[in-house]
């Protein structure tokens, strides 16, 4: 701002300043989010103006430096919240509220960011394969030969799951399991999540590693008729480690380094992990809240009870570069 349109703001503007609007970057698809900001809105007539960015979020708000507008980040996967932390865009945020709702191995430890959502990566099984009590431990047991289907193993919701195993188990464990797991495999590491279901239906595999919120795309139609009868065919295990529960990722926000308007930026993330807007939120695209006790979308719910992992999440982030060299070490993709 120059300094002679400082002077004339200053004259010109009233002495309080109103900071009923937000500006929120994200990285999420709008239309997941509008209904929960216009919820916001409704109820506190404070203004939230999106700026969606399919990436460069962290690039975006460098580059805007102390002059930036953004008052909250938003973005799916706690890597890429782990990375607006490292590139200095957020700020730690001290709230007892979001303390409260987000289990702490789901935010960062000195509040640089929240979790607001979860998905879990499950088991899609063939109905009739016995899996009481699966652990992933059990995936490189050589009795699934040829009956497992996942994606690439390069892919960063699989990734993380092996991240979670280096945290639980280290380096050394890891790449024995994986390559068990690579040696069960019924078909090419490729694909997406929901081609796990497809290929049970197709009777390729018996069980799939997957996301959860699939289930809910699939099963109620929003993909259409064909991944109905996918969807309709398997059942969902939620697999745990032997020393923990099951993975799970998330998608989060952070209130910007610079934030014009933060004393909102908290309101509003406050706002998000209220019982009401975790409903929506969650059932926007079939995750789960994060906060214990907000209602789940009932194909989610038919799932069982969700037991989330005891690692926090910045820490297995942490291991992926390692989980991504054993992708390749043992060929997975191959
Ligand atoms: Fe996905």
């Amino acid at each position: 701002m120059s300094a002679a349109f400082a002077a004339f703001s200053l004259c010109a503007l009233p002495v309080t300043v109103s900071a009923a609007e937000l500006n929120l970057y994200t990285t999420r698809e709008p239309a997941l989010i509008a209904p929960l900001l216009e919820a916001y809105t409704a109820k506190t007539g404070t203004k939230v103006n999106t700026v969606f960015l399919k990436d460069g979020l962290a690039e975006r708000v460098a580059s805007e430096g102390a002059a930036s507008p953004a008052d909250i980040l938003m973005a799916v996967d706690a890597g890429n919240l782990v990375d607006l932390a490292e590139k200095g865009v957020t700020q730690p945020i001290e709230s007892a509220t979001l303390n409260a709702a987000v289990p702490e191995q789901l935010r960062d430890a000195k509040g640089y960011w929240f979790g607001l959502s979860m998905r879990a990566r499950v088991l899609y099984a063939a109905k009739d394969v016995d899996l009481t009590a699966f652990n992933y431990e059990d995936l490189a047991d050589p009795k699934w030969k040829g009956k497992i289907c996942i994606r690439s193993g390069q892919h960063p919701y699989n990734t993380a799951l092996f991240a979670d195993y280096i945290a639980h188990y280290g380096e050394a464990e890891t790449e024995k399991w994986l390559s068990g797991v690579k040696d069960n495999l019924a078909r090419k590491a490729a694909g997406g999540d929901r081609d796990g279901a497809k290929d049970i239906l197709g009777g390729v595999c018996d069980i799939a590693i997957a996301n959860s919120y699939y289930v809910g795309l699939m099963r109620s139609g929003k993909g259409g008729e064909d991944q109905v009868k996918w969807g309709d065919a398997i059942k969902v295990v939620l697999p745990t480690f032997k020393n923990g529960g099951t993975q799970v990722n998330i998608s989060g926000a952070a209130v910007a380094k610079h934030a014009p308007n933060k004393e909102e930026a908290v309101k509003l993330l406050e706002y998000l992990v209220s019982d009401e807007a975790q409903k929506i939120y969650a059932e926007a695209n079939y995750e789960y809240p994060v906060k214990a006790g907000a209602s789940v979308d009932p194909i989610i719910a038919s799932f069982g009870e969700l037991k989330i992992d005891s690692k926090p999440l910045a820490e297995i982030v942490g291991y992926r570069k390692e989980a991504s060299a054993l992708v390749d070490k043992v060929g997975f993709d191959n």
